[in-house]
């Protein structure tokens, strides 16, 4: 027998006494006990108050069995489950005991006397059968009593927690058997799982209320005594409205025990009591969760109306409804990705049955459901984030059991939707402005070096730097349509090691770019890099550099991350493209200009100003080198007998021959009307005077009509010749010139 019982017996027995003294004959000594259902003594009172009688022989004491033949009697009682009444063996004492019986037909306790026998004078068998309405009295009394307290007890609880923590402790401690529990009951009252109370220690593991509410299903909970009276279940409600299920369980080792009528009554006298005063907590409870929702929801809205930053909103948003609803778990749902910090995820169009969040989003109203997820059913709720402008995604907010949420709860979780929504939209329209700045600016800083620069390599590093920076993607290169050929080559890169290396234009970005002469952005959406050759990536743009209307080339950028580029990225890119367009085409048509500059219109070769420039640099930077000047023989005759034209053409024929006969580092100009130079920059005298040969050689025997050449050579070293002017060097090839006239001609003289 644990001794929790002895407890409970003990007040009820207090108050069980109270009214057998009410009954028994004034001024007669005698003792009244209680023992426990093994015989053992639990509490011992004197009948008369100040009584004298006092037998030393009885030695009763609390905690052990009477001694003697007093033992004797109460296990009788015990085992015979009757009233035992006798005198003692002196016939002085009379003993009586009164075995209490439960509603299980078990004894639980004895309630004893002894009385001197020359006192009595009335039949104590009598009197003790009439003991039965007396101990129910006391009983009655007792749970009267109990029930009162605890109800007043109630009343000083705040919170419905605390009540209900209060309240079951104290119906466990009274009943002495078992746990306790409340569960909270839904407006058509079933069991709300997840809100209880258990005097069950929750560090056993499995918490036996949640095992037993799932029992009760879908059906509203009614006053039950269930498995054998192993449990008993009692509603509270007020006004007819459902509040809490009150559970009296035993646990499964407690095989011995099982609850009686007295339990189930002193269940329901409390229920009845405790409900208004639960009702009340559960009021002020709402009204204090309204209060700081309220509180929450102005925090919130003023934090994230301050923000101007889309996470931090998101983030704001995700990690308040915890707080207010433990149980709920929160999920957001967006058409973009933000690169968000926050756990976002994309919202689904390709279900044939569309979920919660698609629904809510499609229909921009608040949906509620209740879904099958694994081996139960959650409630889901999703509200969309509505702006002014349109639905940016969706609040999705889901249980892990069944709930009815009500109608003012849902209604909160829509206003916390819109007003992020707002914000969202507000963030968004910031950030959009933001970066629209931004843009202004690169596009701007842009233009200014382009605008700078008619060098066509320059141009194209500066683009690729700035294509480096601003998407701050792996890879970003120009690439250059090869003339007549259907390949693209690399230009300039992000990536040296690319530089020149060729792709053919069939492949995909290329061939959608050429087609369409339009910016492209891709962006893998499953596993996997894009099929393309050149660098395995996952986010792509491209832009077609159009000159003259026709595709010259691509900008690409190009990232292994996916989804790395915005629809402002490419926006971007695409202005880039123009501008890169219109430089590059500048500096084509500066190159061209240049080349004009410096080429004589007949010839082909370069001018007089060009070679004296080419000269005076090579003077400064070279070491030596060497110049050839040439006149053609009697070319007046040539004129005179073939007409000018032929002139001319014998001129472009001597011109031809002399290109053909020199290296890409030297320099043929036309120095006169029928004069023209060769100047070999780093070429010694020796070398210069073989060139200058060759060529005499090549004129005399290929001209047509036949003519000749002098050549005056002269050359310069930098130690011997200090200070060499431009013109200084002419003059002494003009001198051997000069001299190749005088000398018979078609030949070369030195200097
Ligand atoms: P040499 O040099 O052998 O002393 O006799 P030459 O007849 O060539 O005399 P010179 O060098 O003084 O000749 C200059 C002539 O070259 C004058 C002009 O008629 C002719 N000439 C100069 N420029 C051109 C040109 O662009 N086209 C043609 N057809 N003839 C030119
Ligand atoms: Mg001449
Ligand atoms: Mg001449």
């Amino acid at each position: 027998m644990s001794s929790k019982m002895l407890g409970k017996l003990e007040t009820v027995f207090s108050y069980t006494a109270h009214f057998i003294l009410q009954s028994w004959p004034e001024k007669r000594p005698g003792i009244l006990f209680l023992t426990d259902s093994g015989g053992r003594v639990i509490n011992i009172i004197e009948m008369q108050v100040g009584q004298s009688w006092n037998p030393q022989e009885l030695q009763l004491r609390k905690d052990s069995p009477p001694s003697g033949e007093l033992n004797g009697y109460v296990m009788e009682a015990i085992s015979t489950r009757q009233i035992v009444v006798q005198n003692d063996s002196n016939d002085t004492l009379v003993f009586g005991a009164f075995p209490l019986r439960e509603q299980d037909g078990q004894i639980r306790a004895v309630v004893g006397m002894v009385t001197p026998r020359a006192e009595i004078d009335f039949d104590l068998t009598s009197y003790m059968r009439g003991l039965e309405p007396l101990i129910r009295m006391g009983y009655d009394a007792y749970i009267q009593h109990v029930t009162s307290q605890i109800v007043m007890d109630l009343t000083l609880h705040d919170t419905t927690r605390e009540l209900l923590e209060s309240l079951t402790s104290q119906i466990s401690e009274i009943i002495q058997k078992g746990y306790c529990s409340a569960v909270r009951l839904s407006e058509n009252g079933l069991l709300i799982p997840q809100e209880f109370v258990t005097t069950q220690e929750v560090d056993f593991g499995l918490i036996q209320i949640t095992h037993l509410v799932s029992r009760f299903g879908v059906s509203p909970v009614t006053p039950a005594v269930l498995d054998n009276n192993r449990i008993v279940v009692v509603p509270i409600s007020m006004n007819d409205s459902p509040l809490y299920a009150l559970f009296l369980h035993l646990s499964p080792d407690e095989m011995d025990y099982k609850y009686d009528e007295r339990d189930v009554a002193f269940l329901q006298e409390v229920s009845g009591k405790a409900s208004c005063a639960l009702w009340r907590a559960m009021l002020s409870d709402d009204l204090r969760r309204e209060a700081s929702k309220k509180d929450l929801l102005y925090q919130l809205m003023s934090k994230i109306q301050a923000s101007i930053d889309v996470n931090d909103v998101l983030h704001e948003i995700v990690t308040s409804i915890p707080i207010l609803y433990p149980y709920l778990s929160v999920e957001l749902f967006l058409t973009v990705e933000p690169n968000a910090t926050t756990p976002v995820k994309q919202l689904s169009f390709h279900e044939e049955e569309p979920s919660t969040s698609t629904k809510a989003y499609l229909e921009g109203r608040l949906v509620v459901d209740e879904i099958t997820a694994g081996d139960h059913q959650v409630t889901v709720i999703a509200a969309p984030l509505l702006g002014k402008q349109g639905i940016y995604g969706v609040l999705q907010v889901t249980s892990d059991q069944l709930v009815s949420l009500s109608q003012h709860e849902t209604n909160y979780i829509a206003i916390l939707a819109d007003t992020a929504g707002t914000a969202f939209e507000n963030a968004q329209l910031y950030q959009q402005s933001r970066n629209l700045i931004r843009e202004l600016r690169l596009i701007n800083e842009m233009a200014r070096q382009l605008n700078r620069s008619l060098n066509l390599k320059e141009i194209l590093d500066f683009v690729t730097t700035m294509m480096r920076a601003t998407f701050d993607a792996e890879f970003c290169a120009i690439l250059n349509k090869t003339p007549g050929e259907d390949s693209f080559q690399v230009l300039s890169s992000s990536i040296p090691a690319y530089n020149g290396m060729s792709i053919e234009a069939s492949e995909k970005p290329f061939q959608e770019i050429l087609l369409n002469k339009q910016a492209l952005l891709l962006a893998q959406p499953g596993a996997g890099p894009l099929p393309f050759s050149l660098m395995p990536c996952s986010s792509l743009m491209g832009v077609p550099l159009v000159v003259e209307g026709e595709v010259s080339g691509v900008l690409l950028v190009a990232d292994s991350r996916y989804h790395f580029f915005s629809f402002d990225d490419y926006k971007l890119l695409e202005i880039f493209g123009q501008h890169a367009s219109l430089a590059m085409t500048n500096a084509v048509l500066h190159n061209e200009m240049e080349r004009m500059v410096i080429t004589d219109n007949l010839t082909g070769l370069f001018t007089r100003r060009h070679l004296n420039e080419r000269v005076r640099s090579s003077l400064e930077k070279d070491g030596y080198g060497s110049l050839i000047l040439i006149d053609i023989d009697f070319f007046k005759t040539v004129n005179d007998t073939f007409g000018h034209q032929v002139g001319d053409e014998v001129l472009i024929q001597v011109s031809d021959l002399i290109r053909h006969s020199i290296r890409d580092t030297d320099i043929a100009a036309r120095w006169g009307g029928e004069e023209l130079a060769v100047y070999l920059p780093k070429v010694d005298k020796a070398t210069a005077h073989t060139v200058a040969e060759r060529i005499r050689q090549c004129v005399e025997q290929q001209t047509s009509p036949r003519v000749t050449i002098s050549c005056g050579l002269a050359k310069w070293n930098k130690e011997l010749d200090v200070n060499l002017s431009v013109e200084a060097l002419f003059h002494q090839a003009d001198v051997a010139l000069y001299e190749a006239k005088n000398s018979g001609r078609n030949q070369v003289v030195l200097a």
